[in-house]
C-alpha cells in the first residue's frame, strides 16, 4: 500500500511531523521531489531535528529511506546530513539512493547564487541551493545521473558540454571565474566515492516491496501553491509538489497511491516571494510569527522570517482538491489559542466579484480578501487527546475549516511533538 504525505499549501504545514509519526508503520519512506531548499523539523526522543533531504523515516530502524529519482541530490550535503543525526545518537539509518536521480553540481548553486545577484530586488527568494539550475539542466538533458558518475568516460563527456553552456553564462551574464573541466571531475569523484555504498535500482525495490505487501510513505516538499503547474507560477518551485508526480519520482504505478493525507496548516505561513492574499503585516503579523510553530516561524533551511497570515479556505481548498486527498491533517492549531476571535479567509475579491475558486497567478495578484470571523477558545489546547474534550469553540473551527475545504480532516496536530496528535474519525 502506498501512501502520501503532501501540502496544501506554501509549505511549512507540519508534513516533517505527520510523517515521523506515520512512519512507525511504514517498511519505506521515500523523498520523490525536491532537494535540501526545503526543511522539515521533527521533535522526537532524540531531540529536535531540522531534515533538509533525507527522508523523515530516517528515525526509525525499521524502515528503508529512499531517495527516489525525482530528488535533486546533493551528495556533500546528504552525507553532511546523515553525520548530523548520527552524532546525536540516531542509529544508522537504512537508506537508498536510485541511480536515476541526478547529481547537483556545485556550479547549480553558484548558478542559482549568481542569478539571484543579478536579479537583485526581483529575485525569487530562492534558497541558492542550485535547485532550479538543477532543473533546468535535468530537462535541457544536460544533467548527470548517479549511475553515470561510475562510468568515467560518459562523465567526462557530459561535464566537457555542460560547462561549454555555464562558461558562457559565467563569463558575459555573471562576470565570475570560469569553470574548470579537470576540478569537477575531481569532485564528482569524490561525490561517487561518498554515494556508492548507497546506490541502488530504487524504482525495482519499490515495486518488490510492493508485491510482498509492505507499506510505502511517500514525503513531499513544499505544498500545492509551490507546483510549477498549479502554483503561484513563477514564484514556485521546479518539481512537483504534487502526490501524483510520487508515482513518477519514486518509481511506482499511480493506481498503487491508495491514501493522500495532505496537510494544511491552522492559519498561514510561506517563506520565500509570491501571491499570498491572507498574510498580515505589522504587529499583528510579529505576534502571530513569534508564536508560530514550535519557537516562531522562521524557516528551517535559512532561518529566513516566515510570512504568516489567516488560514485561507480559498487557497487550502484548491491546494487539497489539486493534491487529490482523501484525508487532511489540521496542524499547529494551538498556536491559535491566544486570539479572541479569528478571521478565516474564505473569498477573494477580484474585479468587484467574490469567489471561492482560486485562480491563475495573473488574477490572483488583484484578490482581496474576504474574511469570516470565528470566536477563538482562549486557552491552551496541548496535551489534549481526544476530540471531544477540545474546546467547544476550538471544534467549531476545525468544523468550518473542513465544511469549506471539503475533505475529512482525520489527525489534528496540537504540537509539534510525536505524541501530540488527536485522530478523529
Ligand atoms: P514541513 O516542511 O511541512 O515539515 O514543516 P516545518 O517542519 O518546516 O514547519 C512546521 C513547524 O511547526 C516546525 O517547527 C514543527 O516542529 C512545528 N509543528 C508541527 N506541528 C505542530 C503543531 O501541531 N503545533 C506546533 N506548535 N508546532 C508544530
Amino acid at each position: 500500500m502506498v501512501r502520501a504525505i503532501v501540502g496544501a499549501n506554501w509549505g511549512d504545514e507540519g508534513k516533517g511531523k505527520i510523517t515521523d509519526m506515520l512512519a512507525a508503520d511504514s517498511d519505506i519512506v521515500v523523498r520523490f521531489q525536491g532537494g535540501s531548499n526545503a526543511g522539515h523539523t521533527i521533535v522526537n526522543h532524540y531531540g529536535k531535528f531540522a531534515l533538509h533531504l533525507l527522508p523523515s523515516g530516517v528515525f526509525y530502524d525499521h524502515t528503508t529511506s529512499i531517495l527516489g529519482n525525482g530528488v535533486a541530490l546533493n551528495i556533500p550535503f546528504f552525507i553532511k546530513e546523515l553525520n548530523s543525526i548520527t552524532e546525536k545518537g540516531v542509529p544508522k539509518p537504512h537508506i537508498l539512493v536510485s541511480d536515476r536521480a541526478q547529481v547537483l553540481m556545485p556550479y547549480h548553486i553558484l548558478l542559482d547564487q549568481y542569478e539571484e545577484e543579478r536579479l537583485g530586488k526581483a529575485s525569487f527568494g530562492s534558497t541558492q541551493s542550485g535547485i532550479a539550475p538543477f532543473f533546468s539542466d535535468k530537462y535541457a538533458k544536460i544533467g548527470i545521473q548517479v549511475s553515470e558518475l561510475f562510468d568515467e568516460e560518459v562523465l567526462k563527456d557530459k561535464v566537457e558540454k555542460a560547462i561549454v553552456k555555464k562558461n558562457v553564462l559565467m563569463e558575459h551574464l555573471y562576470h565570475k571565474p570560469l569553470l574548470d573541466k579537470d576540478e569537477i571531475l575531481e569532485t564528482l569523484h569524490e561525490y561517487r566515492d561518498l554515494i556508492a555504498p548507497y546506490v541502488a535500482d530504487t524504482a525495482l525495490f519499490i515495486q518488490e516491496a510492493l508485491k510482498q505487501g509492505k507499506t510505502v510513505l511517500l514525503e513531499g516538499q513544499l505544498g500545492t501553491l509551490k507546483d510549477p503547474d498549479f502554483g503561484i507560477y513563477p514564484m514556485v518551485t521546479s518539481s512537483s509538489p504534487i502526490a501524483a508526480y510520487g508515482a513518477i519520482g519514486a518509481g511506482l504505478a499511480p493506481y498503487e497511491i491508495k491514501d493522500i493525507i495532505t496537510v494544511v496548516k491552522a492559519y498561514s505561513s510561506a517563506v520565500g516571494g509570491g501571491e499570498f492574499v491572507s498574510e498580515l503585516h505589522g504587529a499583528e503579523a510579529d505576534e502571530l510569527r513569534n508564536r508560530g510553530g514550535d519557537g516562531g516561524e522562521y524557516g528551517a533551511t535559512t532561518g529566513r522570517p516566515r510570512r504568516v497570515g489567516w488560514l485561507d479556505t480559498v487557497a487550502s481548498r484548491y491546494g487539497v482538491r489539486m493534491q487529490g486527498a482523501t484525508e487532511v491533517a489540521f496542524t499547529v492549531l494551538d498556536v491559535l489559542g491566544y486570539l479572541d476571535e479569528i478571521p478565516v479567509c474564505t473569498g477573494y475579491e477580484i474585479d468587484g466579484k467574490v469567489t471561492e475558486d482560486f485562480p491563475v497567478t495573473v488574477k490572483l495578484k488583484k484578490a482581496k480578501p474576504v474574511y469570516e470571523k470565528l470566536p477563538g477558545w482562549k486557552c491552551d489546547i496541548r496535551g489534549i487527546k481526544k476530540y471531544e474534550d477540545l474546546p467547544e469553540n476550538c471544534r467549531k473551527y476545525i468544523e468550518f475549516a473542513e465544511k469549506k475545504i471539503g475533505v475529512p480532516i482525520t489527525m489534528i496536530s496540537n504540537g509539534p511533538g510525536r505524541e501530540d496528535i488527536i485522530y478523529r474519525k
